[in-house]
């Protein structure tokens, strides 16, 4: 079957959508095609076993994503906030610290490097251009290094080091060792710093979308009707100077541009003729994906509140690094308590290999050595490893390995003829983040500009 558009997106993740919608405003007609039987991509909800909604892909949202915030608000959607009350607990280097407000209490060593460390971070991430990361000074110094190497040399204390090992794997969910230190500083600032990265209150964390972050993309693709196909994933873009024809396995359709709205490595597994320059290879062949199973445990009440625990532990030592309490909102008829949990990096790595039985094991042991023996209990169990999704192959987001960005990256966003780069690791705020994938949408939409 053929069809011929203006535009066709390859992809309803919420950059897809986003992009549809934009170019659908100003008058363009638009087709998405989306491999997956569901809008989305690597936001999805779960349902629990009493019937309430919970989130197995991306969920937060903070005060700084102003991309995100005003979508959620035009698609008529609330949020509501993480649950931060009562003491969290950090373990570092075999230490448990409990904590109200933001810093754990060890000893003053420790967090006098911690400050120390962050203060570097800090400084070396405001100097990013973040449009253009390979041209900030020092640039091709800090992309010859792993963050490891620089964290090694910034932070001189095994638990300051264990903390940052600890929150590379939460944010980048890979180890320090796999990253460009350049790719850190650009990350990091393009959150607007650390904090702003690892906050609950204040920071990326704080709040919720309430039926789960996947009704922003169920909402965009409502709206835009039978605009979105799915099943429909695309196998090969043929295109010269001023058209495309994007095929999947049973249609092909043509336009004057195609929006490529999927993570890089996914990108490249798409065949291209002529083929891409060398240069968008090479940078995209850099461009893997972190490794995250997120596991929501689901109790008959949050028995932890009661206990003083605000549900917010880290461990450098355990492979559930880092649980937030996960409890879903009152509007779904109060009920049962949740905890979410990520195994991260490598602790994804060795946790897919284990049998279902014995993840579930380990998950439940690490939660009950944060909480007490009730955590041994839970009434519902959902898991998803995200490297097993055969249209995401990771998650949150792709990360760049040492030499990607000074090498290669004016190419992240540089078109191609008519075929153009979206998706949130083109994004110059927020990559990696449901926001930076909205900037992205945006970008794109404007880069195609209004219908000739
Ligand atoms: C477990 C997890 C937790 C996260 N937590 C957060 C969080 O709390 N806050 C936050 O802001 N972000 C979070 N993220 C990241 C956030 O989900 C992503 O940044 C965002 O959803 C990316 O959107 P996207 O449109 O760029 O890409 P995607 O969502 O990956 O969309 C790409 C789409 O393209 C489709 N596709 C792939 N290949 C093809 C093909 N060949 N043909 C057609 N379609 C194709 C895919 O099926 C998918 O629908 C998390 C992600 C995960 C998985």
């Amino acid at each position: 079957m053929d069809s011929a558009v203006d535009v066709v997106v390859v992809g309803a993740g919420i950059a897809g959508l986003v992009t549809a919608r934009e170019l659908t405003r100003v008058g363009h007609d638009v087709v998405v095609l989306e491999a997956r039987d569901r809008v989305g991509g690597r936001l999805l909800g779960a349902t629990l076993a009493g019937g309430q909604s919970i989130e197995v892909g991306g969920q937060w949202v903070g005060p700084t994503q102003h991309h995100v915030l005003a979508l959620i608000r035009e698609l008529g959607l609330q949020t509501f906030p993480t649950h931060v009350e009562g003491r969290n607990i950090a373990e570092l280097g075999g230490t448990r610290a409990e904590y109200t407000g933001r810093i754990p209490r060890f000893d003053p060593v420790t967090l006098a490097d911690i400050a120390q460390t962050q203060w570097r971070l800090d400084r070396m991430a405001a100097r990013i251009p973040l449009a253009e990361p390979w041209s900030a000074p020092g640039a091709e110094r800090l992309d010859s290094q792993t963050f490891d190497t620089w964290l090694r040399r910034a932070a001189r204390t095994p638990r300051a080091r264990g903390f940052y090992r600890l929150l590379t794997e939460a944010v980048f969910s890979t180890g320090p060792e796999d990253l460009s230190a350049l790719w850190a500083a650009f990350y990091i600032g393009s959150a607007g710093g650390f904090d702003a990265m690892i906050d609950t209150a204040g920071g990326a964390q704080q709040d919720r979308v309430v039926g789960g972050a996947q009704t922003i993309a169920i909402e965009m693709a409502r709206r835009l009707g039978d605009r979105v196909v799915l099943d429909s994933p695309v196998t090969a873009v043929e295109w010269d100077a001023g058209s495309v024809r994007v095929r999947t396995g049973h249609h092909t359709v043509s336009a004057r541009h195609v929006v490529i709205a999927v993570p890089p490595p996914l990108a490249s597994r798409i065949r291209y003729s002529p083929g891409l320059p060398g240069d968008r290879d090479q940078l995209v062949q850099r461009l893997p994906m972190g490794r995250v199973i997120k596991v929501n445990v689901a109790y008959s009440e949050p028995f932890w509140r009661a206990d003083g625990w605000s549900g917010q532990a880290n461990s450098d030592t355990r492979a559930l690094g880092t649980v937030f309490d996960n409890t879903p909102h009152s509007s779904e008829g109060g009920g049962p308590g949740v905890l979410v949990g990520f195994l991260e990096g490598r602790h994804a790595d060795r946790c897919s290999r284990m049998m279902p039985a014995d993840r579930r094991t380990q998950v439940l042991e690490d939660l009950a050595g944060y909480f007490g023996p009730r955590a041994r209990d839970p009434v519902d169990y959902i898991e998803r490893d995200w490297a097993e999704e055969e249209y995401s192959r990771g998650c949150y987001g792709a990360f760049a390995a040492p030499g990607t960005l000074t090498r290669f990256g004016p190419h992240l966003r540089r078109a191609v003829g008519p075929i153009h780069w979206a998706g949130t690791e083109t994004a110059t705020r927020w990559a990696g983040y449901m926001d930076g994938a909205v900037e992205s949408g945006r970008r794109v939409a404007g880069e195609i500009g209004v219908p000739g």
